[in-house]
């Protein structure tokens, strides 16, 4: 099977760059160094530097791909509100190129990265996928668009298209790991300070959650993947489906510092800070309709495990 991920220099990208290579897939990755790594990009892939804007242009006639992974975006929600022109244009604009050439060139599958942000910060816990969508900030709003675009092409064209909504995602593969720049997620942000013997700030201590602390699900990188080949090789029957992608567990964000505390074989210094606009108390999901409809099951479910590959 030969299949484009768009975004395969970023930190998810490569990882599933790196994992549908070991599956035996020819992967081609299409991305523009706006914030991933060549390096990060499996020498078993072909690159194609460029915007997914472009991609009608930079990719020649004669390649056929069976399917699409879209995860080229932008993800950060701080900067999507301050900045949301960033995102409309990248996300929401890039995306409709793609489908474009998903449509033009006759690629019948089409697998996208979605986010627990479209939920906002009232849904219920845990989340299924018929919780109404009410994203809290221009990430999530762009997101969602992005899963209604890809809807409404597999509704018209045919196009067999999955939504992902991936909920906390951490962990590496085969050296992939994250590398965000500035990087903002609580385990590497936790990861390095702890190591460094600084103090970790935790925003928000005063939510309605056991500990007063927001809590989220965290999954790991390499079970993405396998959700996302389960999703690309689901019948071509050109319907669209949403599924949730967590392991079900919440983990307050003082868990998770104590967790890696834990790991690192070290107290860490803690400081509680201010909340962080737009956070939401508690995203869970719910990942029922995937494991009863693809038979997808965590391989690393528990927290500390994730951890460690992600300190590795
Ligand atoms: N968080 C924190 N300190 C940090 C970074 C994040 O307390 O240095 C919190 C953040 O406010 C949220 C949770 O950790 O409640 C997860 O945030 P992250 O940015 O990792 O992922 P998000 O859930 O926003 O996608």
């Amino acid at each position: 099977m030969k299949i484009l991920i768009t975004g395969g220099a970023g930190y998810i990208g490569s990882v599933m760059t790196e994992y549908f290579v070991s599956q035996g897939y020819d992967v081609d990755v299409l991305d523009n160094l706006s914030r991933g790594y060549i390096d990060a990009v499996s020498k078993d892939a072909k690159f194609i530097e460029g915007d997914i804007k472009d991609a009608l242009r930079m990719i020649d006639h004669s390649t056929h791909y069976d399917g699409i992974i879209h995860l080229a975006a932008h993800s950060r929600v701080e900067e999507s509100v301050q900045d949301p022109s960033l995102y409309w244009d990248n996300n929401v604009l890039g995306t409709q190129k793609i489908l474009e050439f998903a449509r033009l060139r006759e690629i019948p599958r089409f697998v996208f990265a979605s986010t627990a942000a479209v939920y906002g910060t009232l849904a219920p816990s845990p989340i299924t996928e018929d919780v109404p969508p009410s994203p809290a900030n221009t990430y999530g709003m762009t997101k969602l668009t992005m899963d209604m675009a890809i809807e409404s092409y597999a509704r018209a064209y045919g196009l067999t298209g999955t939504s992902l909504r991936f909920f906390n995602v951490s962990g590496s593969f085969n050296g992939r790991r994250e590398r965000h720049q500035p990087e903002t997620h609580l385990i590497p942000v936790a990861v390095s300070r702890i190591k460094n013997n600084e103090a970790v700030s935790i925003f928000g201590s005063d939510y309605p959650t056991r500990d007063g602390t927001c809590v989220r699900d965290y999954i790991h990188v390499v079970d993405l993947a396998r959700a996302a080949q389960l999703a690309l090789n689901r019948i071509s029957d050109g319907s669209f489906k949403v599924f949730n992608l967590g392991n079900g567990n919440g983990y307050s964000n003082l868990e998770v510092v104590r967790t890696i505390g834990e790991v690192l074989g070290v107290s860490p210094k803690i400081n509680f800070a201010p909340r962080r606009d737009g956070d939401a108390p508690e995203l869970v999901a719910s990942s029922k309709a995937i494991s009863e409809e693809l038979g997808w099951r965590p391989s690393i479910p528990s927290l500390s495990e994730i951890v460690e590959s992600a300190i590795i």
